[in-house]
């Protein structure tokens, strides 16, 4: 299916979406049409914005990102750093599809995003593949004497990676995380953190060779 089919078949969805919400107000109790790639779903009233999401990482232009955000470029990767406003809104179009996939996720919303974190893209060819957030443990000892390592003031932390399931399995969760740590001035040999890694996440960091450096933390 091309992209502007795939676009079609979103905005038939949201239309449904919308028609459904109303009827729901008018106290309709039925099933909620399910999205055409995650499935169904048992969120209510903020579907819509996950719809939009999908609709926004469709519709990406890799031309309207600010061309001194690309900090890695190599074959068809390519990784951004997101310092506009539309780089922020494409994160949080990704996160947006992430959150909907994992219900307990806390959701992040932009000014957030933007005091808190360096959020990194990746760019496959010309579609949005994926997304991480680091941002800096201002008081690492703490959690570093929790898990009996050697105590360091500071300590970058992994704190989301999420690649749409078409990109899996093709080593670019790697990219992703390798572009940000060199341009977080993680050097090699220093231990970084990661909060609560998924299954997935864990296998991925367990094949890498700084395995060794890496520190799976929860703060709660
Ligand atoms: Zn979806």
């Amino acid at each position: 299916m091309n992209k502007a089919e795939t676009i079609k078949i979103f905005l038939e969805y949201l239309r449904e979406l919308r028609k459904r919400r109303e009827d729901w107000f008018q106290g309709w109790s039925g099933r909620w049409p399910s999205c055409p790639v995650c499935g169904p779903t048992d969120v209510l009233l903020e579907y819509e914005e996950h719809v939009k999401a999908h609709l926004k990482i469709l519709r990406f232009n890799p031309g309207k990102v600010t061309p001194s955000s690309w900090i890695f470029n190599q074959d068809d990767a390519r990784v951004f750093k997101a310092a506009s406003t539309y780089e922020y809104t494409l994160i949080d179009a990704l996160n947006a599809i992430f959150f909907y996939n994992q219900p307990v996720n806390r959701r992040l919303r932009t000014p957030c995003l933007r005091r808190w974190f360096k959020a990194y893209t990746l760019v496959l060819r010309d579609d949005l593949a994926g997304y991480s957030l680091w941002n800096q443990d201002e008081e690492a000892d703490s959690i570093l004497r929790k898990y009996g390592r050697p105590l360091q003031e500071k300590a970058m932390v992994l704190r989301q990676i999420y690649l749409l399931p078409e990109f899996r399995g093709r080593g670019l969760g790697n990219i992703l995380i390798d572009a940000a740590l060199e341009n977080l001035k993680v050097k090699p040999g220093d231990l970084w953190l990661v909060e609560s890694p998924n299954q997935a996440c864990l296998s991925l960091l367990n094949k890498r060779a700084d395995r060794g450096n890496i520190l799976a933390v929860s703060y709660w």
